[in-house]
């Protein structure tokens, strides 16, 4: 189900003056979808309350020349759990998967993946977190109560059964779900996969249909880790690589290239 609540999504934008705010003010308030703008220039920050996703308002915040990085998502009050998946696989295909749960019953699923072939792939939790075979390793459809695959809206689903993304023309896919089955303390240390091919969501009569929705190969996936929420990112986001907030807007999100010794390499799409 596509999320309409707003949420808040907080980035960490380069800003030196008052006038450079009210740069980045100007793009986004007004715009469809955006219902608050809070920028505090002394910390650089800018806190957005919307129903945009993080990659559609991190556009319009660096179509002002400033580079912009996601700090955090949050719901409107207490924080039930967040966690991330950092998606890496075939070929091109990687991406950031955010998970943020608003409440018992709603979990924000906000994320990107690129290097996708344009259309519709489905996407799962799987039930392990288990990368030793890459993507093979990840177990089936997280499948608590045994019940056949589906589609999001049904309720004869897996509870990781989360339907389908769609990649545009440029290979991205930019989204932005709510779910009522995914409990964040549920599937951390579980792991998140997209397939080359269309949830058929149970529907397809093909034999796989109400196992997988015969959506094709693993091409990527990722485990599920407990992250930060809003407000909880100290300054150095990555302090595992020693790569400040700046530097880790330009490097890969996920794979070789997170490594130090490949500085330089091309621009992320975080
Ligand atoms: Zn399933």
């Amino acid at each position: 189900m596509e999320s309409e609540r707003p949420t808040k999504v907080e980035f960490a934008v380069q800003m030196t003056c008052e006038s450079c705010a009210d740069k980045v003010r100007a793009v986004l308030q007004g715009k469809p979808g955006v219902k608050s703008v809070d920028i505090d220039v002394g910390k650089e920050e800018v806190l957005v309350e919307s129903s945009l996703t993080s990659a559609e308002l991190q556009t319009l915040i660096e179509s002002t020349g400033r580079r912009a990085v996601l700090k955090g998502l949050g719901g409107s009050q207490q924080d039930l759990g967040s966690a991330v998946a950092i998606m890496s696989g075939v070929g091109q295909v990687q991406g950031v998967v955010r998970l943020l749960q608003l409440s018992e019953e709603r979990c924000l699923i906000d994320g990107t993946i690129d290097g996708l072939e344009p259309g519709a792939h489905g996407l799962h939790v799987h039930s392990l977190g288990d990368l030793t075979q890459d993507c093979l390793s990840c177990g089936e459809h997280y499948n608590p109560f045994r019940r056949q695959h589906g589609g999001p809206v049904d309720s004869e689903r897996h509870v990781g059964d989360l339907g389908n993304i769609v990649a545009g023309l440029d290979g991205r896919a930019s989204f932005r779900l709510e779910d009522s089955h995914i409990k964040v303390w549920d599937v951390i240390g579980r792991s998140l996969v997209v397939d080359s091919e269309e949830d058929d969501l149970g529907q397809g009569g093909h034999p796989l249909s109400k196992q997988t929705g015969n959506s094709g190969q693993r091409l990527a996936c990722g485990i599920i880790a407990r992250s930060a929420g809003l407000f909880q990112n100290p300054k150095q986001i990555c302090a595992c690589d020693g790569v400040t907030l700046w530097e880790e807007r330009d490097r890969p999100i996920a794979g070789k290239g997170r490594s130090r010794e490949s500085a330089g390499t091309p621009a992320a799409h975080l």
